[in-house]
C-alpha cells in the first residue's frame, strides 16, 4: 500500500462557527507534549502519536544508512515534544528534530531495526479543530525496508505535492447567481422503482429538467443535472460531478416506492448519522445499494485522507442542510396545500454526504401510491412543486447568505 513513500496532505478548514477558527496555516501547529509520544505496542510495532493544535500537511517515508524514518511536516513547533522527548520504544536509537526548508519541519527518528508504516492517520476534532496524527510502524526484514526505502526524487519533489486535496468549497454570501446541481435519482441498468410500466429514473429526469429551466429563467441560479440522460452514475460519482460543477448546493431528485402502508406524499430528507426511522433506514439502504446494481462496488471513494479532512466542514454544512430542508418543506407545503405529518426525515443517504455542500433528498412522492404516482405524471402537479422549491431556495439563499456574513464578522 505505501510504497516507497507515503504523502499525505491535509489542510485547515477555518470554523468561525464552532469558535474553533484558528489563524489557519499561516500560524505554527504546536505539540501538546503531555498527549504525544512514542512507543512499542508489540514486540514488532511501534506507534507514534501526535496531539496538534490544528491539522498540517505532512509526510512520511524512510531512508537506509543508517535506516530511518523521517517526518516532514509544514508549519510545526517541535518544542514541547522534543523537550520532553516522550520516547518509550526500544525500537529508536535517537530522535532528531529540525528545520528542513522554509515552512518545513522534520523529524528523524534512527531506527535499530528496520520498521516500516503500516497505518497512519489524522483525525481532527469538528467543535476545537485540534487534531491527532497516529503513525503505526511494523518490524519489516532488511530486503522489505530496503524495498520502500527513498524519497521520491524527481525534480520538483522539494515541495511535497499537494495531493487529494480537495478545497472546500466558498460559502456563497448572495452576491452572485447560486449553483445548484440536480441529481435525477437511479439510471441506465438502476431504473429505481417500477409501476406498471413507469420507472423512477424516467420521471425523476423529467421533473429535474423542468425545474432547472424554471430555476435558470428565474436569473437567480445557474443549474446543472448530474445526468442529463438516461446514464448510470454512481453515488461519489454524483457528488463529484457536484463539486465539478462548484455547486453551491445538491438537490437528489427521488420517487420511489414503499411497502403498502407506509407513507405518501413529498418527503425532504437531509443527512443523519443514523437513520431516523423505519422507512428512511429501508430507503437509505435502498439507494446505497444502487451503487451494487452494476455489479462493481463503487462506493470507496479512493481519496479518503481528503474525506477525513473534510470532517469539519460537515458540521457547518449540516446545519445548513437542515435549514434548507425545512425551507423546501414550508416552500412545498404553500404551493401544493399541505404535506405529510412528518416531513422532514433525516436518512444516512450516500448522495447527501459532500462534507461541503449543502445537501438534500427529496421524495417527491411513491410511485407505489396511486395518487402519488398520477400527481408526478401531471404538468400541473409538477409545476407548483417546483414553484415551492424555488420559493424555498430564494428564502434559504438569503438566510445562509446573511448567516455567512454574520460568521465572517
Ligand atoms: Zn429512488
Amino acid at each position: 500500500m505505501f510504497n516507497k513513500i507515503a504523502i499525505f496532505v491535509s489542510f485547515f478548514l477555518c470554523f468561525a462557527a464552532t469558535g474553533a477558527c484558528a489563524q489557519g496555516l499561516r500560524a505554527l501547529a504546536r505539540i501538546d507534549a503531555a498527549q504525544s509520544g512514542i512507543a512499542d505496542i508489540s514486540d514488532h510495532e511501534m506507534e507514534l502519536t501526535l496531539k496538534l493544535s490544528q491539522a498540517v500537511p505532512y509526510r512520511i517515508f524512510t531512508l537506509s544508512d543508517p535506516d530511518r524514518i523521517v517526518f516532514d511536516f509544514k508549519e510545526v513547533d517541535w518544542a514541547g515534544f522534543s523537550a520532553i522527548k516522550p520516547l518509550k520504544s526500544e525500537k529508536i536509537n535517537e530522535l532528531r528534530f529540525g528545520v528542513f526548508q522554509a515552512g518545513w519541519s522534520r523529524m528523524v527518528m534512527e531506527l535499530n531495526e528496520p520498521m516500516v508504516l503500516d497505518e497512519v492517520g489524522l483525525r481532527i476534532d469538528p467543535v476545537k479543530g485540534d487534531a491527532v496524527l497516529k503513525a503505526k510502524f511494523k518490524r519489516a526484514s532488511p530486503r522489505e525496508f530496503a524495498a520502500q526505502t527513498g524519497p521520491r526524487m524527481e525534480a520538483g519533489w522539494d515541495l511535497p505535492a499537494e495531493i487529494n486535496v480537495v478545497a472546500p468549497k466558498q460559502r456563497q454570501l448572495g452576491d452572485r447567481p447560486l449553483i445548484v446541481v440536480l441529481d435525477p435519482g437511479h439510471g441506465g441498468i438502476d431504473s429505481g422503482a417500477r409501476q406498471g410500466d413507469k420507472l423512477e429514473k424516467d420521471l425523476v429526469l423529467i421533473f429535474a429538467k423542468e425545474l432547472k429551466e424554471t430555476l435558470i429563467l428565474t436569473g437567480r441560479y445557474e443549474a446543472y443535472l448530474t445526468r442529463n440522460d438516461d446514464d448510470f452514475i454512481s453515488l461519489p460519482g454524483r457528488i463529484s460531478r457536484a463539486r465539478m460543477l462548484g455547486a453551491d448546493l445538491f438537490i437528489s431528485l427521488h420517487a420511489d416506492a414503499l411497502k403498502s402502508g407506509w407513507a405518501t406524499g413529498t418527503t425532504v430528507y437531509s443527512l443523519s448519522d443514523e437513520a431516523s426511522n423505519e422507512a428512511s433506514a429501508y430507503l437509505a439502504a435502498r439507494q446505497d445499494r444502487d451503487d451494487l446494481l452494476a455489479g462493481v462496488d463503487l462506493t470507496r471513494q479512493s481519496d479518503a485522507v481528503a474525506t477525513v479532512l473534510m470532517e469539519m466542514a460537515r458540521v457547518e454544512t449540516k446545519s445548513r442542510s437542515d435549514l434548507l430542508a425545512d425551507m423546501v418543506v414550508s416552500g412545498v407545503a404553500q404551493s401544493i396545500g399541505r404535506l405529510r405529518k412528518r416531513p422532514h426525515l433525516y436518512a444516512g443517504f450516500s448522495v447527501l454526504k459532500a462534507p461541503d455542500i449543502p445537501s438534500i433528498l427529496i421524495e417527491l412522492g411513491f410511485m407505489s401510491n396511486k395518487r402519488d404516482l398520477n400527481n408526478l405524471l401531471t404538468i400541473g402537479w409538477r409545476q407548483k412543486v417546483i414553484e415551492g422549491i424555488v420559493l424555498a431556495l430564494d428564502t434559504w439563499s438569503v438566510e445562509d447568505a446573511a448567516q455567512a456574513q454574520l460568521l465572517r464578522q
